[in-house]
């Protein structure tokens, strides 16, 4: 396991995959080291890759608004990706992609050791929770990995899309806020 600033410089210069050929900026993540949430979406868009910050676009004013909807702030948790380069036109990261740079998530998870990660979306679940994981049947449920609270609830993009599932959404969010009231340490 590498310390976070040797984690942070390979992945900056990191050339694992194809998608080092088209992306403007590595986005490896943001917030505190010591975050007890993480929240995980599967790759940066468009002005995630110019800024090289996650969720910065108009899913993450909505991810902003959500996290503020359960009295989080974005500089109390962590926030990244699945991949950490922009999947051209923000097409799903192929399977060879994801495998390439889970070994940086991997890593961060251990060097934060979160109580409880939040997959945004179908693709983080699928490879975080379970292969075959249902996200509009199975979001806003918890499951357990490795003593990890883990829990999807539907990406941003997807509510941007479909106004229809934000009342799912924040049932969602109120079952999160129990959990952290109930296991985390941090006043929220
Ligand atoms: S997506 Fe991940 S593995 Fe691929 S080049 Fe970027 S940092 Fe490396």
């Amino acid at each position: 396991m590498k310390n976070w600033d040797e984690l942070y410089a390979e992945c900056m210069s990191c050339r694992k995959c194809d998608l080092a050929e088209t992306r403007t900026n590595v986005v490896f993540g943001d917030g505190a080291r010591n975050a007890e949430i993480m929240f995980i979406g599967e790759g940066p868009g468009e002005q995630e890759d110019l800024t090289g910050l996650p969720f910065v676009g108009r899913a993450g004013k909505l991810l902003d608004d959500m996290l503020a909807m359960i009295d989080l702030d974005r500089s109390r948790v962590f926030v990244g990706n699945m991949v950490k380069c922009r999947p051209p036109q923000n097409r799903d990261p192929l399977n060879v992609e994801q495998e390439a740079c889970i070994g940086y998530l991997r890593n961060q998870v251990a060097l934060i050791k979160p109580k409880i990660i939040v997959c945004l979306g179908r693709i983080a679940a699928m490879k975080l929770i379970r292969e075959d994981f249902k996200i509009t049947r199975e979001h806003g449920k918890w499951f357990e990995k490795a003593g990890v609270q883990m829990i999807a609830l539907y990406h941003p993009s997807a509510l941007l899309r479909d106004p229809r599932k934000r009342p799912e959404s924040f049932e969602d969010l109120k079952i999160l806020q129990a959990k952290i009231r109930e296991i985390c340490d941090h006043t929220y």
